[in-house]
């Protein structure tokens, strides 16, 4: 039987995850839970969901006494994760929690610690975590075929637009571009090194005081030192287009992606060639594997449990103290 999932939060990327479960092997939407009534009619017609199945922000909790519905999908702005996680696990229920997932490391541990309370499993929604090029660069360095890694390059930005959406509001959003996207630099920094980094540093620059309030990052740029002796260099912005791209750099090899987290096919190449690896919607393939984790233990070859949320979200603390203090910050 396929993983029955519920969407809480049907926005921009709830919409996408939803369009692409249609094409999964594994998962299936079964649930909505939303604050907006018409939302849920036109999901309920669009996806076949019946009323039984349907919650709001208030009510959810009574998921609990759902059969049909195995896990939820919190799609919802970042500083509501915390709660929202807690209490879909407190009602039993299997979560998947979009990134960032939450705004801070405590937050992140609380919610760790409230999934394994309740024995069920927490995943963040890592997709690039599953995507086949990424893959085959974590797997040529893994065999060795990169030989000593020295070298990480991440660029994560675009120029946001609307300066009154959630994202750019320190409460729902945790921060800035560096919650957002600023992540993906992080965590591709950590899998395609295969190493947690040991010491970071890290510099601010705002242009626009008046679109990026105190506590809302524009750009940063870090870097950071890992025990095997590499470094990574990364930038975050909400200030520029056109920047995704890492790169990694080897004694024996290289593996390149530009774009590397875009939902379009990724492109890459490495020291052997093209990488021609085929492209399937991320969010299919995530939900399907997803599905086997959580119903099958399949072990990923990148983790995306909550532990594995938590290492980001430390980084991202020392990241914001490297930027308050001016100091390299060391981690354990
Ligand atoms: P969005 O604004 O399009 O959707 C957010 C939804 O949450 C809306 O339907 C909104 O009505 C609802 N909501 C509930 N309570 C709210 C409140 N108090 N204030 C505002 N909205 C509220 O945002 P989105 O782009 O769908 O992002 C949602 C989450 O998904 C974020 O955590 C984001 O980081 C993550 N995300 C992940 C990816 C990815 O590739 N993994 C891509 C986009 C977004």
């Amino acid at each position: 039987p396929p993983l029955r999932v519920a969407i809480m939060g049907l926005g921009s990327y709830g919409t996408r995850v939803a369009e692409a479960m249609k094409d999964c092997k594994r998962a299936r939407l079964t649930g909505v839970i939303s604050g907006t009534p018409s939302k849920i009619t036109s999901w309920q017609s669009k996806y076949n969901i019946p009323a039984k199945n349907c919650y709001n922000y208030e009510n959810f909790d009574a998921i609990k006494d759902n059969p049909d519905i195995d896990a939820v999908y919190v799609i919802t702005p970042n500083g509501l994760h915390h709660d929202q996680v807690i209490r879909v696990a407190k009602a039993g229920k299997h979560v998947i929690c979009e990134k960032p997932m939450a705004v801070n490391a405590k937050e992140g541990q609380e919610m760790v610690d409230a999934c394994k309370k309740a024995n069920v499993k927490l995943l963040v929604g890592y997709r690039m975590h599953f995507e086949p090029k990424t893959l085959e660069i974590v797997r040529m360095r893994k065999d060795g075929e990169l030989g000593k890694i020295l070298f990480f390059q991440g660029l994560s930005g675009f120029t946001i637009g609307d300066p009154t959406q959630w994202r750019l509001n320190k409460q729902l959003a945790g921060g800035g571009a560096m919650m957002d996207i600023g992540i993906y630099s992080i965590n591709g920094a950590r899998y395609m090194i295969g190493e947690e980094p040991v010491w970071i540093t890290a510099q601010e620059t705002k242009t626009n005081p008046q679109k990026f309030k105190p506590g809302v990052d524009e750009t940063i740029q870090f870097e950071m030192g890992f025990p095997g002796g590499a470094v990574a260099s990364c930038l975050s912005t909400y200030n520029m287009n056109n920047l995704d791209r890492f790169f990694v750099n080897g004694d024996k090899g290289f593996g390149e992606l530009q774009p590397a987290t875009g939902y379009g096919p990724i492109k890459g190449k490495t020291n052997k060639g093209e990488l021609t690896q085929p492209h399937t919607t991320h969010q299919t393939i995530q939900m399907d594997e997803m599905a086997a984790i959580i119903l099958d233990g399949k072990q990923p070859i990148v983790p995306v449990d909550g532990e594995e949320g938590v290492r980001d979200l430390k980084i991202i603390d020392a990241i914001y103290q490297a930027v308050k203090t001016g100091k390299k910050v060391e981690l354990k």
